[in-house]
């Protein structure tokens, strides 16, 4: 039997300048951080416009090991929230342990 895990859902992002931004994060799935930032490994910034059409976007995975809401390379947060930094785009929600 396949067992359904929920993944945190993005709550908001702010980043208009993402593809996937429209009012919200439209991608279906975001990756988040690097070893060394939170930033969101999913934001493209580009004239193509992409995402599912509709601001339902959950946390695929995350590789901010130190973050408290990590386990295993997982987000367990009950949902995130997403912002400008610099040029990019970083989890707001990250929590240094
Ligand atoms: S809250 Fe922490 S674990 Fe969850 S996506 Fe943000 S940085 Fe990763």
């Amino acid at each position: 039997m396949t067992q359904m895990i929920e993944m945190p859902r993005v709550q908001s992002c702010t980043v208009s300048a993402c593809s996937y931004n429209h009012n919200g994060c439209t991608a279906y799935a975001i990756t988040i951080g690097s070893s060394t930032s939170a930033e969101c490994d999913t934001f493209y910034d580009s004239l193509e416009k992409g995402g599912q059409g509709k601001a339902l976007a959950q946390v695929g995975a995350c590789k901010r090991a130190d973050c408290v809401h990590n386990t295993d390379l997982e987000c367990h947060a009950p949902a995130i929230v997403v912002g400008e930094s610099g040029d990019k785009a970083d989890c707001l929600t990250y929590d240094k342990k």
